[in-house]
């Protein structure tokens, strides 16, 4: 809470934290002389002369370490190293394969990691917090994945001993992609200072993340907001949990690409036949997207369609939760205002008048940030929560 504030004020004197946390001064005197004693915070100044004494400032120790965001994808690491402020000190993005399994994607991790801290001057022992975003389900209080769909070798991988090897003084958080990049946009995206709101990231795999009265919330293991195998169509495509109809199969990345594929093999006028020869025989969602742009009847209707049926199954979740904005991201929002739009009217037509009357439903600002922001946030707060003994999040 202490370090929140400190966080967030960047300098603030004792009294100042008596004033806005409302306890006692003998229990903020004694959380500001455990946090002294363990460095985390450091006195920088007195406060502007008002008359009487001028009270100390405590600030965060700039000094005390390093912080590395990082968000794996399917097919990609992003990296960001940071001070304690949050400065960016360093920022990489790369094609990787997620299936290639833990030993290859972490000691690459690991490899960039160990680049940035060295140009900058550090050691790895300077990196004292990390955060690990993956696109799997993540048993929070292991910080290992469970079982996850698209990645062979990494089930129970004990990732936190894995990163020590390399990184022995960081304080390591692995969790769901999804939650890092909805605590990305609360810190510094769309969703800034909105207490209760849903992150749907629409990619190749589709799920959400839920911040509920200004915290991640991850349910009891880990996996709240795993809305990808709710059955939209029993009678629907096989989806690759072996259960028919879920949303992931209808409307992800790979299923509406594939009902371009299959509208070509129809026979309808389209011109993502064109894009099907460039392509050599395949299509991508974006290839849709680029269509719906020209025009193309066909590339509408599949946008459409995809749109309507996410939005049916966020506004089951609008009528359950009631958030106050609904955040679109992931490789798919580039479809564009088309598939924005038919999302939006399926929520509207479905929830209930209470629960739209304030609702901003929008695409997320932050792109590929937003993991790498909400990794390091998350890392940084499990980290002064456990330095001094506060739960915080
Ligand atoms: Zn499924």
């Amino acid at each position: 809470m202490f370090i929140q504030l400190i966080r967030r004020f960047d300098g603030s004197s004792k009294e100042e934290l008596v004033d806005y946390t409302g306890y006692s001064r003998s229990k903020v005197n004694r959380v500001i002389q455990s946090l002294l004693d363990k460095r985390i915070i450091v006195e920088t100044g007195k406060s502007k002369n008002t008359g009487g004494r001028r009270a100390v400032i405590f600030s965060l120790n700039g000094q005390l370490g390093l912080v590395a965001g990082v968000y794996v994808g399917a097919t990609s690491i992003d990296l960001v190293l940071t001070d304690l402020s949050g400065r960016w000190l360093a920022r990489s993005s790369e094609v990787a394969f997620v299936k290639d399994g833990p030993y290859k994607t972490l000691d690459r991790i690991s490899e960039i990691i160990g680049q940035m801290v060295s140009s900058n001057g550090y050691t790895n022992e300077d990196v004292i917090g990390m955060g690990i975003g993956v696109p799997g389900p993540v048993d929070f209080s292991l910080g290992s994945l469970i079982s996850p769909t698209i990645m062979p070798g990494w089930d129970k991988f004990p990732v936190v001993p894995y990163i020590h090897q390399a990184f022995p003084k960081a304080y390591v958080v692995v969790d769901n992609d999804v939650n890092m990049m909805a605590v990305g946009e609360l810190i510094k995206g769309v969703g800034k200072g909105v207490k209760n709101l849903i992150f749907a990231k629409i990619g190749t795999g589709i799920g959400a993340g839920i911040i509920c009265e200004g915290k991640i919330y991850r349910g009891t293991y880990g996996c709240a907001g795993d809305i990808a195998h709710i059955c939209v169509d029993k009678n629907g495509p096989i989806c690759v949990c072996g259960n028919t109809g879920c949303l992931e199969a209808l409307a992800g990345g790979p299923a509406i690409a594939n009902q371009g594929v299959k509208a070509i093999q129809e026979g309808r006028q389209t011109v993502l036949s064109e894009y099907y020869k460039r392509n050599n025989g395949s299509l991508t969602s974006i290839d849709i997207g680029n269509a719906a742009r020209e025009g193309d009847a066909v590339a509408i209707e599949i946008i459409r369609n995809s749109g309507r049926i996410i939005g049916e199954v966020i506004a089951g979740l609008v009528n359950f939760f009631n958030p106050g904005m609904i955040i679109i991201g992931g490789g798919v929002s580039k479809l564009g205002n088309l598939f924005l739009s038919s999302i939006r009217q399926s929520i509207l037509k479905r929830s209930l008048p209470l629960a739209t009357r304030d609702l901003s439903i929008l695409f997320s600002d932050l792109g590929d940030d937003a993991g790498v922001i909400g990794a390091v946030s998350m890392a940084m707060d499990m980290m002064f929560a456990a330095y001094a003994d506060a739960p915080l999040v």
